[in-house]
């Protein structure tokens, strides 16, 4: 299977070189040149590990790595690092099933791709003899960051560095992230929003003067986030696991269709979501939630996607995002592959901030449903979920569940439901507190300790005495010092 840029202009690679590129020379993002099927049938599927089907689906996007070097990146990533021994849970919780995500490292689902991209960036370095230092640049609007880092925190031959936006992240995210051991860590807040993040992440990439200067210092630049392919497939495996986990607990019956809600930031989770439909899981509807930064929900409505609007902090940050980065890679495929279309939508969203679609992806855009819910909307949904289920959902989770509910109502669609939890309730503690009716606590941590006392659900370790450990990383830059603070990170 072959990589090949979702603009057009560029050859097309191997898994492996793709993975240590990143993004395309043409500022396009790879995708495979054609969406394996499952192999296996739905009913053999039913008894198999989280590994099995990981296993499974990535060598199946991956036909370049032998099965040895699949089967050691899976076994590497997940294991004991993951605090439920079946690596993903299946949850009832009110009308819906929750795929809890977010039993890795840092307590979000980011630790499902970013504990096996290390693996699989490494093994790619091996086959494709890459001598140079990967410096691994990341965008995050709070969960990437921390799981790239403890991802790649001492692993050899590799620098990471992480932007977040200053203020736009929770005070447990930002904890996490600033107080990152290892040598070849290093952490920046910047002076703007995700989207300021990404946009300099992505012009540091396109800078081939740049890229030249690193090349004179035996580095490369590549990418955590997930325009990296090797991000985004392991990701497929978690919606082929969780139906297997449905026909497990009987469910739904092998063939029968599934819907999934996905709360939905820079469009990768549910783009994973709708690879696994295209390998041939039953997916009816691909439900797609947003906070008050609803760009995605209009897009769906409309064809048009417009990012001149107000930009909202939430209370759910990992989706306080306009522009969602894979959306071009679904546009891509419901274009029939046509990268010069798809060149021309992201130039005007360069130039004129906003693009219309051909009447063709817009068609394809029908099996997406799109809604969004606010701050208020999602306090109201935690309380009640908690009230009336005893089942704790953070303020992110709580969008899709929301957006659910209002599905369902709008459609009268009663087709067993997976929602994608996304993050530990504890990791927005604050919020999730206040939702279930706990008194104001002086910080974020003294609301994680209250959430526990009264909820006695497990805190993750990796949250545990977050507010005694030592702040390592306290730089603070405008969006234009950004190239200048990697530069530094390799001094
Ligand atoms: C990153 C993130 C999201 C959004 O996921 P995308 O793949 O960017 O759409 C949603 N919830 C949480 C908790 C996240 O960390």
């Amino acid at each position: 299977m072959k990589y090949k840029s979702t603009r057009g202009g560029a050859d097309s690679r191997s898994a492996a070189q793709a993975v240590i590129q990143g993004i395309s020379q043409d500022k396009g993002l790879f995708v495979p040149d054609a969406i394996p099927e499952l192999p296996f049938s739905l009913e053999e599927m039913k008894d198999k590990t989280y590994q099995e089907i990981a296993y499974a689906v990535i060598s199946s996007f991956f036909t370049d790595y032998t099965k040895e070097e699949v089967q050691t990146c899976v076994a590497g990533a997940y294991d004991e690092k993951f605090e439920a021994s079946d690596i993903v849970p299946v949850v009832k919780g009110g009308d819906a099933y929750f795929l809890e995500l977010y039993h890795g490292k840092t307590a979000a689902f980011k630790d499902m791709a970013l504990s096996i991209l290390p693996y699989l960036l490494t093994t790619a370095m091996k086959k494709e003899k890459e001598d140079k230092k990967i410096v691994i640049l990341t965008a995050t609007s709070g969960d990437t960051g921390k799981a790239a880092l403890e991802g790649f925190a001492d692993v050899t031959n590799t620098e990471i560095v992480v932007f977040y936006p200053n203020e736009g992240v929770s005070e447990v995210q930002e904890r996490q992230m600033i107080t990152q051991e290892g040598k070849n860590t290093h952490v920046y807040a910047i002076r703007g929003n995700f989207d300021d993040a990404q946009t300099g992440v992505k012009r540091i990439f396109n800078d081939s003067d740049f890229a030249e200067k690193l090349a004179d210092l035996g580095c490369k630049l590549s990418s955590a986030n997930s325009i990296n392919i090797g991000r985004l497939v392991p990701q497929v495996a978690y919606y082929v696991y969780a139906y297997a986990k449905l026909l497990e607990k009987g469910a739904v019956q092998a063939g029968e269709k599934i819907n999934v809600v996905v709360p939905t930031g820079n469009f990768g989770n549910i783009l994973a979501a709708y690879y696994a439909k295209q390998m041939g899981i039953p997916v009816g509807r691909l439900i797609c939630a947003s906070n008050e930064n609803k760009v995605l929900t209009d897009f769906i409505n409309t064809g048009i996607y417009d990012i001149q609007r107000e930009f909202y902090l939430t209370n759910s940050p990992s989706m306080d995002i306009l522009i969602s980065s894979n959306l071009e890679r679904l546009l891509y495929h419901l274009s029939g592959e046509n990268g010069a279309e798809i060149a021309a939508l992201m130039e005007s969203l360069d130039k004129n901030k906003k693009y219309q679609v051909s009447d063709k992806i817009k068609e394809g855009l029908a099996e997406f449903y799109g809604g969004f819910a606010d701050v208020q909307e999602t306090n109201e949904t935690i309380g009640n979920m908690y009230r009336e289920n005893g089942y704790l959902m953070d303020t992110h989770t709580a969008v899709a569940y929301k957006v659910y509910e209002d599905y369902k109502k709008a459609t009268g669609d009663e087709t067993v439901t997976v929602i994608a939890s996304t993050a530990s309730a504890y990791k927005f503690a604050d919020s999730v507190a206040k939702s279930i009716g706990l008194p104001e606590e002086k910080d974020g941590f003294a609301y994680v300790a209250a959430l526990h006392a009264k909820t006695g659900v497990r805190i993750p370790a990796g949250l545990k005495g977050l507010e005694d450990k030592e702040i390592r990383h306290r730089g603070v830059l405008d969006i234009n010092q950004m190239q200048e603070a990697v530069r530094d990170a390799l001094k």
